[in-house]
């Protein structure tokens, strides 16, 4: 057929054998795809019903279980627009996206803040409840309906999603997603990674942003693959599942953690395909330590709420340490000044790209969607970054963090990167605060190994040791741990509001 539909796109490939699992939750239990799709045919029925037509907001704040997957898939096939909210929101937070968002339909964990039902009325909308178990007002309706549906027809344009970006840098922006967006997405991906119905991947991360929504479940669903699916990672569980997975797709920390783990080794990865990593930088350090522990390398990838995936280090060549590696199969990235002006060959600017990939705009934001792109279409992802010799893309930092400290230009990751060398030292972040001389001055907040004897002043000689005067710290503060947020980036504006008096004049 014609219908460019996601799951229309994702249902071609999907096992023909009505006991093909689709997933498997911690405790062993399965669920097929032919059940799944049954679920999702009851589910769509029921929103319909609730007014959840093609083109209004589904609002979704749920744990992470297998109904909550039928439920993505039932926005998809009935056509209205899923918007998945991070489950650590509070009712504020809730409030704010309610009222941006206006959607018909809301489904939350009983409990949740977001949990109330006159304030769900107020706003015009009518709540249907989904639980930890996967019960719930939403599921009870679902069952009273027939377990088929008709797919809505759509072109690659139609909104699919609206996704709110990560809050590092400031307020969190709806990203609105087309159908075609996801669909090329996934179709690259299965390209470039090769994914096969025999693989089976390890999903432990959340479902509420674009890392495992999209890149996880697209990519699994658009090849007929089974997941192990686990609500939340667990290190000693992940060790004890990974005999039973080919793929597990991460975020740096679950890597640390593995790590950090003595029970961790080469026996739980003897048959894994490919550790990939994404959403954060994963240090040289980790991806070190995880070969040298484990013979693999992981392959780290690129990608932003707005953009879907960008990069990916290559699945059958070299994966480069410190590196995202190569733009995706249809993907245009350049680098850039200010003004979008490509700049030479190993020139450090910023990155913009353009392709199938990237967002239709933000929601209900129009100016915002402007500024963000060049005349000429390319979209300008706030990150800063340079391409090397071989055409392997490294992303230097972001635009916001960038440090400027009496007219140089400092990239904290290059600060970090001495930093996180010194003996003792975990990791680091580093920012730049107000200072009366200087405009900017650096500061390094550090964590040290676990026993480790460090001190403030040591750390900021051994820096100076390796690094311009004007990069070196001009403060150190140790710490017992960084601020991160659900995916596990460090909240680099926090730390900028804590230490925004380091440099500030003494009160008389
Ligand atoms: P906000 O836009 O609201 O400030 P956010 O940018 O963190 O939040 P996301 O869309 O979740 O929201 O994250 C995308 C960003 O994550 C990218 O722009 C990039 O800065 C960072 N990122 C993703 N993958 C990597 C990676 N492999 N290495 C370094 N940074 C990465
Ligand atoms: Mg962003």
């Amino acid at each position: 057929s014609s219908n460019r539909n996601l799951f229309a796109i994702l249902a071609r490939n999907f096992p023909k054998d009505p006991g093909a699992p689709l997933l498997e939750t911690a405790n062993g239990a399965v669920r097929s795809y032919h059940e799944m799709l049954e679920l999702s045919a009851r589910i769509g029925r029921t929103l319909l019903a609730a007014s959840a037509k093609p083109g209004e907001r589904l609002m979704v704040q749920v744990e992470k279980t297998p109904e909550a997957i039928a439920l993505y898939l039932a926005a998809l096939r009935i056509g209205a627009i899923y918007l998945p909210l991070n489950t650590g929101y509070r009712r504020d937070e809730v409030e704010y996206f309610l009222t941006d968002a206006a959607p018909k339909v809301v489904v939350v964990t009983p409990g949740s803040p977001l949990a109330d039902e006159s304030l769900i009325k107020d706003h015009g909308a009518r709540m249907l409840t989904l639980d930890a178990e996967g019960r719930g007002s939403l599921i009870d309706a679902a069952q009273r309906q027939p377990a088929e549906i008709e797919d809505f027809e759509c072109d690659d344009a139609t909104i699919a999603a609206i996704l709110y970006t990560s809050g590092t840098t400031g307020k969190p922006k709806g990203a609105m997603l087309s159908h075609g967006n996801l669909s090329s997405n996934a179709a690259a991906l299965h390209e470039i990674w090769r994914f096969e119905p025999r693989d089976r991947l390890l999903h432990a991360l959340p479902i509420f942003h674009t890392h495992g929504l999209f890149v996880a479940l697209n990519t699994t669903l658009l090849n007929g693959t089974s997941m192990v699916f686990l609500k939340h990672f667990d290190a000693a569980e992940v060790i004890r599942l990974l005999p039973r997975v080919t793929v597990m797709m991460g975020v740096p920390t679950f890597y640390t953690r593995l790590l950090a783990s003595p029970e961790f080794g080469r026996d739980c990865c003897r048959d894994m395909r490919l550790f990939i990593s994404g959403s954060a930088p994963l240090t040289v350090e980790t991806f070190n330590a995880f070969k040298e522990r484990t013979g693999h390398t992981i392959l780290e990838r690129y990608g932003m709420t707005e953009a879907n995936m960008i990069t990916s280090n290559p699945y059958q060549r070299d994966r480069v340490a410190g590196s995202v590696g190569f733009p995706l199969p249809g993907v245009s990235l350049r680098i850039a000044d200010d003004q979008g002006k490509p700049l030479k060959q190993g020139e450090v600017g910023g990155i913009e790209v353009k392709g199938p990939n990237i967002f239709q705009g933000y929601w209900r934001n129009p100016e915002k969607t402007k500024s963000e792109f060049r005349a000429d279409g390319f979209f300008i992802t706030g990150d800063v970054g340079r391409i090397d010799e071989r055409g392997y893309v490294h992303i230097v930092g972001r635009s916001k963090d960038l440090i400027i400290s009496g007219g140089f230009n400092v990239y904290p990751k290059e600060v970090e990167s001495v930093i996180d060398t010194l003996p003792g030292v975990a990791e680091s972040a580093v920012i730049g605060v107000p200072h009366a001389d200087f405009g900017e001055g650096v500061v390094a907040v550090v964590v040290g190994k676990p026993g480790a004897q460090l001190a403030e002043k040591q750390i900021a000689e051994a820096t100076r040791d390796h690094l311009a005067a004007y990069k070196a710290p001009k403060a150190v503060f140790l710490v017992e741990q960084l601020p991160r947020n659900a995916m596990g980036k460090v909240e680099k504006a926090k730390l900028r509001e804590t230490y925004k008096a380091t440099f500030a004049a003494p009160r008389r």
